[in-house]
């Protein structure tokens, strides 16, 4: 964990049950705790310019460093680290990450829409050729780079 900025956006899904994330957060830069952004639109334009304009407790409505953290980082879920400044998903299409059973990466997908499902960089080319009318996107508004799994995080009955 030394090695993450403590500034970076977290996602975090549930240990177990239904394998999808369940809860967004992110933590603010000042006091370091976690507040939880209520959906996934959200919690993109928040990672998107995060660089720019990190996150703090102000930024939610009523809410400041000193009110106690939402969620707290601990092993009663398992946490996922989204790479700051990913790009925003475009309007009409959504990104899905899906929990592999065993814990050991998140597959990253996007559905186009009309129901499609892109699973590569080369997927999203050929389909933005095939599709002029999204001529406004490029390859670089979709990013299939996966959330990194916190080990430590890890429910201990998914390790055998
Ligand atoms: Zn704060």
């Amino acid at each position: 964990m030394a090695k993450d900025s403590p500034k970076t956006p977290k996602t975090s899904s549930r240990g177990s049950g239904n394998p999808s994330i369940s809860i967004w957060a992110v933590q603010c830069g000042k006091c370091f705790k976690w507040r939880k952004v209520s959906t996934q639109e959200e919690f993109e334009e928040i990672r998107s310019k995060f660089n720019e304009e990190p996150f703090h407790c102000e930024n939610k409505p009523n809410v400041t460093c000193d009110d106690p953290a939402e969620i707290e980082y601990d092993s009663s879920r398992t946490w996922a680290i989204d790479k700051p400044n990913e790009p925003k998903t475009p309007i009409g299409f959504k990104r899905e990450l899906c929990l592999r059973s065993d814990y050991s990466k998140m597959d990253v997908y996007y559905i186009t829409p009309s129901g499609k499902k892109l699973r590569s960089t080369n997927e999203v080319g050929t389909f933005l050729q095939q599709n002029p009318e999204f001529s406004d996107l490029s390859t670089k508004n979709f990013s299939f780079k996966s959330p990194k799994i916190m080990d430590d995080t890890i429910p201990f009955s998914s390790t055998k």
